[in-house]
């Protein structure tokens, strides 16, 4: 195993994926064996999770609405996937915490990094909901500021592609496949990889991104075990 704690971006899209509910059971499952595996190999994980399959701020704009309410209500949507990520991992007998950046103390304990690296060392599995607490940004940001107060050794994203591409793989099928890239280079090449602030966060922090494809079975075993899978962003 090459990594022994991270931080792990879920995309909430994936939940509701093909399906006509935004929490599809099939997915929870899906995402809990995928966490049991890695949990077995020995990892410390803290898990932030999305919010697309139910909500995103831009949507707002159709309904006449600020921006500002529509990230509330996308940070709302990531906390329902949280409850329902936190009572999946429970009831396979894992051993896990639902901390809210956004402060919802009936649902989740607020998130501080020392209590959750607390839990982390007691081998418990923390998910994150309610992405910074604020609004104005994705829980890819989220994600790579748990993962620079958790000092962690690596922020892994789960996407629904493989990986970073050279354009669009769904739009151009000729496209690349990157299995490594800096992240400056990313940047300048604007490629869809995470919000722009998040990837600066990370070069400022020399925190790593390794993103991989979530809908595949056993692949964050592969990542954790140092397998070429995914693109690993440095
Ligand atoms: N959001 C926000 N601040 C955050 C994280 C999320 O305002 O720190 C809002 C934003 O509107 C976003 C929505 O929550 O569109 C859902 O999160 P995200 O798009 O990251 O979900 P994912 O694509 O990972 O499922």
């Amino acid at each position: 195993m090459i990594h022994q704690d991270i931080v792990l971006k879920l995309s909430g899209e994936i939940l509701g994926k093909n399906s006509r509910t935004s929490i599809a059971p099939q997915y929870i499952h899906h995402y809990v064996t995928e966490i049991k595996a890695a949990y077995q190999l020995g990892t410390q994980i803290a898990i932030v999770i999305g919010g697309g399959n139910i909500w995103r701020g831009k949507q707002a704009a159709k309904l006449g609405m600020s921006k500002e309410a529509g990230d509330y209500m996308g940070l709302l949507a990531t906390v329902m996937n949280g409850i329902a990520l936190h009572h999946a991992l429970q009831a396979v007998g894992l051993s896990a915490v639902l901390m809210t950046r956004l402060a919802i103390p009936a649902i989740g304990e607020p998130y501080y990094p020392t209590k959750a690296k607390e839990y982390l060392s007691q081998r418990k599995i923390v998910v994150l909901a309610g992405g910074t607490g604020e609004p104005g940004c994705t829980t890819d940001s989220a994600a790579t500021l748990a993962a620079i107060e958790l000092e962690v050794d690596i922020c892994i994203k789960g996407t629904q592609v493989d990986g970073v591409y050279t354009q669009d793989p769904k739009q151009n099928p000729a496209a690349r496949l990157y299995t490594t890239l800096s992240l400056k280079e990313a940047i300048k090449k604007q490629l869809e990889v995470m919000d722009r602030g998040a990837l600066k966060m990370c070069i400022a922090n020399q925190m790593n991104i390794h993103v991989y494809n979530a809908t595949r079975p056993q692949e964050l075993r592969k990542v954790l075990c140092g397998e070429k899978v995914g693109t690993l962003l440095y």
